[in-house]
């Protein structure tokens, strides 16, 4: 069923990519088109699949000849299709518990149900969060795959990058005796050469998506980083991240907002909603842009193609969600104030402690910066619990409340 719907997605896309006239945005459709490719070459059971955690080095796996995937993006696709709650109902009847987040609550529904294919190996990561360590371990065990854990370190210190680099060379080492593949140095230099070519793209993304009036449009950099995270080291990563570059850079020239008439920029802190909500038509009609998505900058330097270990390491480790929160909370003030938003909406989703539990300390550091937050209580996957008309109130409330603002920050600026 999931190998149909992305075969029909890939079709549609590439039909409306052939029709895209001169000057039409298309960096949105090659970036669904390749996330569709993906999820055909994942669901087709002709590639050797590896099942992995958010922050596993996909580019070191397709440099060994995987097709890696972190077990979220599925929980992510069936939740954008309307399909997760009789697979969240399935889970949560075989024993899962309904207060766990539903990224994963979906993911462990869609295995009992069949539709994961199953993969040569099974690689864990204990960061973002020991939840998704969980459900990868319980996805090895039910599907009887070898499992790899890459314990992820709360600390950005050199002997923690030194440590976790071991351990991706231990995962070579791993993947060679168990698969029978192996990694050559010169196919290693290649895709850590294509991941920095998309990373500078992405850097330069950064840099265009700060003008204000954004040049992006509403829905273009929605669940970008982490998906893009699985195209790097391809060809596809390098298309997709020069293809969102180019056309942001035309707009910023031609001075084209993405949305007409922005009066209030926001920054989105962790996840979207994935299921279709009001909450982004929304803000677009009350004239707000979401000028930034907390997990879209680029955090980590460029990759020594020579000594990629160390960089693949520091990447890892450098992403907002690992390690104690003074980090993630620097991370967002800067945002805050390198975007120029005027506030920060934090979906608190259910069950994760990243989203649920850090908010009050991110909320806390964001007002004292001066910048106000919008908590909204929403799973970002499980439709059933989603109330509208609540939402609906809270975020007109804050966007009056920001809009008053308006005036006194200008004055200050
Ligand atoms: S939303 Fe939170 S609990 Fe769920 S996968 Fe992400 S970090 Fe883990």
């Amino acid at each position: 069923v999931i190998r149909d719907h992305f075969a029909e997605l890939v079709t549609g896309l590439e039909a409306r990519l052939a029709d895209a006239g001169p000057g039409e945005p298309v960096a949105r459709k090659t970036f669904a088109l390749e996330a569709a490719q993906l999820g055909l070459r994942l669901f087709s059971g002709e590639a050797p699949v590896a099942w992995c955690g958010v922050l596993a080095p996909f580019d070191l796996l397709h440099a060994v000849g995987f097709e890696p995937c972190f077990v979220e993006f599925v929980g992510a696709t069936l939740a954008g299709n309307g399909a997760a709650p009789p697979l969240l109902q399935l889970a949560e009847a075989e024993g899962a518990d309904p207060t766990s987040c539903s990224f994963h609550r979906t993911a462990l529904g869609a295995v009992a149900s069949g539709l994961i294919p199953t993969p040569e190996v099974v690689i864990a990561t204990s960061a973002p969060c020991t939840g998704g360590l969980a459900v990868v371990e319980e996805l090895a065990r039910r599907l009887r795959r070898p499992l790899f854990v890459l314990n992820v370190p709360h600390s950005r210190h050199q002997a923690a990058v030194e440590y976790l680099a071991e351990q991706l060379h231990d995962l070579v080492g791993f993947l060679a005796e168990v698969t029978g593949r192996s990694l050559h140095p010169g196919r290693l230099r290649e895709v850590v050469e294509l991941t920095n070519r998309a990373r500078h793209a992405m850097v330069e993304i950064d840099r265009l998506t700060r003008h204000v009036p954004s040049p992006a449009r509403p829905r273009d950099l929605v669940n970008f980083a982490l998906v893009v995270s699985l195209l790097l080291g391809r060809e596809a990563g390098v298309r997709v991240t020069g293809a969102y570059r180019d056309e942001l850079e035309r707009r910023a020239r031609d001075r084209s907002p993405g949305l007409q008439g922005e009066r209030l920029r926001v920054l989105w802190l962790q996840n979207r909603i994935q299921f279709r909500s009001p909450v982004e038509p929304l803000l677009e009609e009350l004239g707000v842009a979401v000028a930034v998505d907390e997990l879209n900058p680029v955090t980590w330097p460029p990759i020594d193609p020579e000594d990629p270990f160390p960089g693949f390491a520091r990447r890892m480790l450098s992403t907002p969600l690992v390690g104690g929160l003074a980090h993630r909370l620097d991370h967002v003030v800067r945002l805050a104030r390198g975007y120029r938003v005027d506030g920060a909406v934090n979906p608190c989703h259910w069950g994760c402690r990243q989203g649920s539990g850090a908010r009050g300390l991110v909320d806390r550091a964001l007002r004292e910066a001066g910048f106000p937050v919008l908590n909204l209580e929403v799973d970002c996957v499980d439709q059933r619990t989603f109330a509208e008309g609540q939402v609906r109130t809270r975020i007109e409330a804050f966007v009056e409340m920001l809009a008053e603002r308006r005036p006194a920050r200008e004055l200050e600026a």
